[in-house]
């Protein structure tokens, strides 16, 4: 199946599309890889739905990723007497390490570590923001606060700290536990949430061993302002609008998500734009005309992916949410406008084969009309740096590798397909010929443009670019 558009769509799987039905609809619809979100799926459920994602992709015959979706650090108070508690704004409230229910005027608060890093001015933000604290006393064991705004806190709401640095790794207990065992099941990509520090990315990557690449969440002000070394220990960012518009002021948003997006176009690495993409679709079969712009937007910011969280996992849409997404894309992406706004956002090559061949590559494509640019990628790195370029005509990334071509069902443009190594230049040509012909990327007569790293599987080796035809019987021809 060929895709008529560079961006990806990453849709999560959950009650509303666990059966392999509905899995085969919505990759038809258009996802190109699945998201499992271990806050709410169990080890069995985990394994279950990474085997039937794999049947899926048997039956499709296409490279399908999956990204499991680790909880992280989330905070949450304990609970109440009468279930919740009804606060005045002004009135004082105590967060504090005794396990007793709470009730109008103080709760426990089950994170020792977080009761000593609070100081006073700091705030804390509860249920997504809902109700606004701001720690006037501390003493280690107990916060004091004043009620900002909102007035109700009910059971175990999350708690957002945007002032304090957490004295907490990437990985809570539960996380290593998830950790071993997506790991054990063998996805793709494991993405790690509410991460402060490059650290907690270097902590993760020690256990995972090169097994899933990492996909850094960016949710959090202390890991905006150290991004360039995120990026730097990433495999991939994620704007996570969700938790970022709860720790940031939420009109902050746009503008990170531009930077974030900016910022891994010129590191080579895959972005996800993630959360109320199309929010209105959990129950409506229509979205909203701001969700459509909004996915446009990160369609013409040149995101890798665009990402449906709830839509896809428990709405009453999601084959529609997904078919909406296609759509959008689709019709973004053939705007007359869309190139020039790609190109302005293009960043200059680096000094290596890679970025020189990439360069050149599309040039010579889009100069000659090329029908597509074919490359030869054993680690996923020489269709990272193609993809870099955003080219205009597809990328068709060929690696012998099953678990390269599923990482790159994140990566914008490229189109994936486990082939054996060639024998020899040849067999490199005709091979790369024949499946542009045999995926219809190209016919005969058409040219295409190939890219390798000679001897093939050298690491970092990219030094070879060759124009071929594609013959009458789908080799190439002269
Ligand atoms: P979540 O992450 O859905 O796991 O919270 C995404 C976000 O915060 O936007
Ligand atoms: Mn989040």
């Amino acid at each position: 199946m060929k895709r008529s558009r560079k961006v990806k769509i990453l849709a999560t799987l959950g009650p509303a599309s666990s059966d392999e039905e509905i899995i085969v609809r919505l990759h038809e619809a258009g996802a190109d890889a699945f998201r499992i979100n271990m806050s709410h799926t169990d080890h069995p459920t985990m394994r279950e739905l990474v085997a039937r994602i794999r049947s899926v992709e048997t039956q499709v015959s296409r490279p399908i990723g999956i990204l499991a979706d680790l909880q992280g650090p989330k905070l949450r108070v304990g609970t109440f007497a009468d279930k919740s508690a009804t606060l005045s704004i002004g009135q004082e409230f105590t967060l504090d390490d005794n396990p007793a229910p709470g009730d109008a005027t103080r709760v426990h608060l089950p994170h020792p570590e977080i009761l000593q890093a609070v100081q006073p001015g700091h705030r804390l933000l509860i249920d997504d923001g809902r109700l606004q604290l701001a720690a006037l006393k501390t003493d280690g064991r107990s916060i004091v606060a004043r009620v900002i705004a909102g007035n109700k806190i009910s059971d175990r709401k999350g708690v957002s700290l945007p002032d304090t640095e957490l004295p907490l790794g990437a990985l809570t207990e539960k996380d290593r536990r998830d950790l071993d065992a997506v790991l054990q099941t063998g996805v793709d990509w494991i993405a790690l949430s509410f991460i402060q520090r490059p650290q907690d990315l270097a902590e993760v990557r020690k256990i995972a061993r090169g097994r899933a690449a990492l996909m850094a969440k960016i949710e959090k002000p202390q890991a905006v302002k150290r991004l360039p070394e995120i990026i730097e220990l990433s495999d991939g960012l994620m704007v996570a609008r969700g938790d970022l518009g709860v720790e940031m002021p939420l009109e902050a948003v746009p503008g990170i998500q531009k930077q974030i997006t900016r910022a891994c176009r010129r590191a080579g690495k895959p972005v996800v734009v993630a959360t109320q993409m199309l929010e209105s679709m959990i129950t409506a079969p229509v979205p909203t005309r701001a969700e459509v712009s909004d996915v446009a937007t990160a369609v013409f910011e040149g995101a890798d992916a665009v990402m449906l969280s709830a839509e896809s996992a428990a709405g009453q849409y999601p084959v529609e949410a997904v078919a909406m997404m296609n759509a959008i894309a689709i019709q973004v992406e053939r705007d007359p406008v869309f190139n020039d706004v790609i190109n302005a956002q293009r960043t200059e090559p680096e000094a290596t084969g890679a970025d020189a061949i990439s360069l050149a590559s599309r040039e010579i494509a889009e100069t000659l009309k090329l029908a597509a640019i074919i490359t030869y990628t054993a680690s996923g790195t020489t269709g990272l740096r193609a993809a870099r370029e955003r080219p205009k005509v597809p990328i068709i990334a060929l690696s012998p590798v099953v678990e390269t071509t599923r990482r790159l069902s994140l990566v914008w443009g490229t189109h994936c397909v486990v082939s054996e190594d060639a024998t020899d230049l040849d067999d490199m040509v005709d091979r790369a010929c024949r499946i542009a012909y045999e995926e219809q990327f190209a016919k005969p007569g058409d040219r295409v443009i190939i890219t390798a790293g000679v001897p093939l599987r050298t690491p970092g080796v990219t030094n070879m670019l060759r124009i071929a035809y594609i013959g009458s019987d789908g080799l190439s021809g002269l």
